[in-house]
């Protein structure tokens, strides 16, 4: 198959005018302008118009199994308030509720643009449902426990999944202990030690909110009243008195290159230690704006050279999976930010965030994981055009196989 349109964006520089891809089963074949490719091969030419064909957005941090908790918390009061809600909520929901929540999780992900998926997984159910879907995905097995009573057969029942799932070309596996208010430092350092053996990527929630930090550093706060409220004892438990991140880095996780979800909260320091540890940071936009956060450490992140990717975390704090959406709203929000380097936050960072080769560029035997975007056509750099209000996604290409198509695209 041959796709032709106006623009073929490459990558968070190239473009070509006219351009085209070949793909060959799951793989791109070769990338150029039209007049250089038409006569390659004599497969069939789908001409796309007036609209880009540019590698398929990577959703580093989401919850597809939480994708029917959307409007649970109608008027969002406190972080400790929204969490219980949505424990009670998990707890009731059957299995196929959750595979349901899974295949509409992914339906709406690949509408929105993505064609790789980074998600957090913590029900006993599903894992089937995700495995077998046409999505890419590295899929991180929750772990948490904050009683060291729970350390044994928590530990026991992740080492058990982790065994139980097999890699293939579509589904990685991975772990995410959860965050430090809920998983004992000695569970985190079980994950970081399977991570390491077992060369598997590993993500948690981290520097989130100013609950946490006061939980770390004192011991006190709604995180403590939350875990009182869930008969969690916390006679055994000394706060270690440091920010999020020195706290991970005193457990070693940080030596693994870990994927951190959110860092909303950051010292200079804290920065700087990030920098050079190698982590990469999932940051989720519109998840950070319906908590009421302060303003991201973003720009910081990026000018310090730590690979920051993004996340729409789960339909529980977003309006929506679409990674495009998630693009709109930080092109409009965070001017400091060029359209190049959303780009590059969105394709190439997610990559390289999930520890993934082959995806987030357009090139010769790279992944054919593509979107096409279709755009208002004005004389506006075309990153911009993609990151206009008005873009649209027309068709989710994963591994070659059309995954979405807009009802407008006639194949
Ligand atoms: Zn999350």
């Amino acid at each position: 198959m041959i796709l032709r349109a106006k623009y073929v964006i490459q990558n968070d520089r190239t473009f070509i005018e006219d351009g085209a891809v070949i793909l060959c089963g799951s793989i791109i074949q070769k990338v150029g302008r039209y007049t250089e490719i038409r006569d390659l091969t004599p497969t069939k030419v789908i001409d796309l118009g007036s609209a880009v064909i540019m590698p398929g957005l990577i959703n580093t941090h989401t919850h597809l199994e939480l994708t029917h908790h959307k409007n649970l918390v109608n008027h969002y009061i406190s972080f400790t308030d929204w969490l219980l809600q949505i424990i009670t909520k998990s707890n009731s929901q059957d299995n196929q509720q959750i595979n349901q929540a899974i295949s509409d999780g992914i339906h709406l992900t690949l509408a929105g643009g993505a064609t790789t998926i980074g998600n957090i997984h913590s029900a006993e159910s599903g894992l089937k449902k995700l495995k077998y879907s046409q999505i890419r995905k590295v899929v991180f097995l929750e772990t948490l426990g904050f009683s060291p009573h729970v350390f044994a057969n928590e530990s026991a029942r992740i080492n058990k999944r982790l065994e139980s799932l097999q890699n293939d070309d579509l589904f990685t596996i991975a772990v995410t202990p959860h965050a430090p208010y809920s998983t004992s430092t000695k569970l985190y350092r079980h994950c970081t030690d399977i991570a390491k053996s077992k060369r598997l990527n590993l993500s948690t929630h981290i520097a989130e909110t100013r609950e946490e930090i006061e939980f770390l550093k004192h011991g006190t706060g709604k995180l403590t009243e939350l875990l009182n409220i869930l008969d969690i004892p916390l006679d055994t438990w000394t706060p270690p008195k440091v920010t999020p991140i020195k706290y991970l880095k005193e457990q070693g996780v940080l030596d693994i290159q870990p994927l951190l979800a959110h860092c909303n909260y950051l010292t200079n320091d804290d920065i700087d230690i990030l920098a050079k540890s190698g982590s990469s940071v999932a940051f989720c936009p519109r998840s950070h704006q319906y908590f009421h956060h302060t303003n991201h450490p973003i720009a910081r992140l990026i000018s310090a050279g730590v690979n920051v990717s993004i996340g729409t975390d789960s339909l529980a704090s977003n309006r929506s999976l679409s990674m495009l959406d998630e693009l709109k709203f930080l092109a409009n929000n965070y001017e400091e930010l060029s359209s190049e380097m959303l780009i590059s936050l969105f394709t190439i960072n997610g990559a390289k965030s999930l520890k993934l080769k082959g995806i987030g560029k357009l090139e010769k035997n790279w992944q054919a994981d593509l979107i096409v975007i279709g755009i208002s056509d004005d004389q506006r750099p075309v990153f911009e055009q993609v990151c206009d209000q008005n873009s649209e996604n027309l068709m989710t290409i994963v591994a070659g196989t059309i995954c979405y198509k807009h009802k407008t695209i006639e194949i």
